[in-house]
């Protein structure tokens, strides 16, 4: 399937819903609903791609059976997981794990440890994955996990055991052709490791190819760790290059400087933007002539923190995002840009790295200005890309050098932002619907022609 070309737009043809109408999720589509929804509403990660989904799916038409079969999760596995905390006292986490679509291929997505995490943005996240998946044009499905907790505040043995017992309950549910988990926000290369030899002992073989994102002496790919933020900064040179900027000339503030937001702003400082503002959840930084992001990672590493930095003045973590920019990349988490600021923001380019970092509201506010959005599910589809690198690696027992890997991802990311780019000029739409309706088609079309199982 990778490698296939475009699909013919509108595969599924037949009498759809029409823009604006309640299609039964519970909320209208965004032309009709800006005016009233509350902040609750509108930062509901669920809620948001749903809306999303209804405009893309009634522009391309998508027939009506077709419309139920993916606006929904096809499974959500809920799971309460005890542990026993190094205090000698007993814990329960709750987790869960959302497979959203398995027509192009298995389910792919990462696991988020965090105490915000809820069913509602579990059930988004995996079916970004889907879409995200499609957009880029590789075989798998869509799926994401999530545990309540905080791992901040968790020992190594307690994240540990909450991962092998999570892993654990939900073997039947995963595997190299079922559902296959990754990193995400709170989870990292050592949980990958848990995951793969807790399943592994289970099987009672070594199964690589299980999770992705591992560390590389363990089937994990070469790039793999900076290949989301690879994947941004690539998108960031192809819309420069639309748009007949120059990196020389372009100023870029980063929201984020974790795994997506650290690469992200490393890659474009390496190719000679100017990097004039970082922000984390704690501080952020400033500096008109730019901030030495090597120096920063540097710093960082050794203090833990982005505070107190030489090469930099502090700055108001909320109004960063607000600030004069040619580029903005929010690289954190969701609902950063919301009906409160959107209207605020002065960046040509937003270019999501984190999922969901926009919500519907703001997605009007930002066309009405002309802000040319890179939306997520294309924009932060490099993880995902390597990801599938790795699985084949895994699967072939044989690695490829991180020249191979980071070009063949290069070529894929570039070839996504131009179909993205050419449906939203063929069908004269935003380029985030452009990306949904890119999205859904392509999954549509795999969908009706595995027909449905009775
Ligand atoms: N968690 C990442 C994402 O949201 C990566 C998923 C994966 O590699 O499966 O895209």
């Amino acid at each position: 399937m990778a490698g296939e070309h475009l699909v013919p737009s509108g595969v599924a043809l037949s009498a759809v819903p029409t823009l604006g109408r309640n299609n039964g999720t519970g909320m209208e589509t965004m032309s009709s609903t800006t005016a009233t929804i509350s902040i609750e509403q509108e930062t509901n990660p669920w809620e948001a791609q749903a809306a999303r989904f209804e405009e893309a799916a009634s522009r391309l038409k998508l027939d009506a059976g077709m419309w139920k079969v993916l606006r929904s999760p096809s499974r959500e596995i809920i799971v309460h997981i005890p542990v026993a905390m190094d205090d000698g006292s007993i814990e329960v986490f709750t987790g869960y794990r959302v497979q959203h679509s398995i027509s192009r291929g298995p389910c792919k997505g990462g696991i988020r440890y965090a105490p915000d995490v809820s069913l509602d943005e579990v059930r988004a996240l995996a079916s970004w994955m889907t879409w995200k998946c499609a957009v880029v044009n590789i075989p798998f499905g869509g799926a994401k996990g999530g545990v309540i907790c905080d791992p901040k505040k968790m020992s190594q043995g307690e994240l540990e055991r909450m991962t092998r017992r999570y892993t654990s309950d939900l073997i039947e549910f995963i595997g190299p052709e079922k559902d296959v988990p990754a990193p995400d926000m709170g989870t990292n290369e050592q949980t990958m490791a848990w995951i793969m030899d807790t399943y592994s002992m289970h099987m009672r073989q070594t199964v690589t190819s299980v999770v992705t994102g591992k560390p590389v002496n363990l089937g994990g790919s070469r790039g793999r760790r900076e290949a989301t933020g690879r994947g941004v900064s690539i998108v960031c040179d192809q819309a420069l290059k639309y748009l007949n900027m120059t990196p020389a000339e372009t100023t870029v503030i980063v929201q984020g400087f974790g795994n997506v937001g650290m690469y992200t702003a490393k890659l474009l400082w390496e190719k000679g933007y100017k990097i004039i503002g970082i922000g984390e959840f704690d501080g952020a930084l400033f500096n008109a002539r730019g901030i030495d992001v090597s120096e920063l990672m540097e710093h960082k590493a050794r203090r833990g923190s982005i505070h107190v930095f030489a090469g930099a003045e502090a700055a108001d973590k909320d109004e960063l995002l607000t600030m004069k920019c040619d580029v903005l990349i929010p690289a954190a988490t969701e609902n950063v840009i919301t009906s409160r600021n959107a209207s605020r923001i002065q960046a040509r380019i937003l270019c999501e790295g984190a999922n969901g970092p926009t919500t519907t509201v703001a997605d009007e506010i930002l066309s009405d200005k002309g802000v040319f959005v890179i939306p997520d599910i294309l924009a932060n589809a490099g993880g995902v890309t390597a990801s599938y690198f790795e699985w084949v690696q895994d699967r072939m027992g044989y690695f490829w050098t991180e020249d191979e890997v980071n070009q063949r991802l290069e070529r894929i990311m570039i070839d996504s932002f131009d179909d993205v780019m050419q449906y939203a000029v063929n069908h004269n739409v935003n380029n985030r619907i452009a990306a949904y309706m890119l999205a859904i088609d392509r999954v549509a079309y795999t969908a009706k022609q595995r027909g449905i199982y009775a």
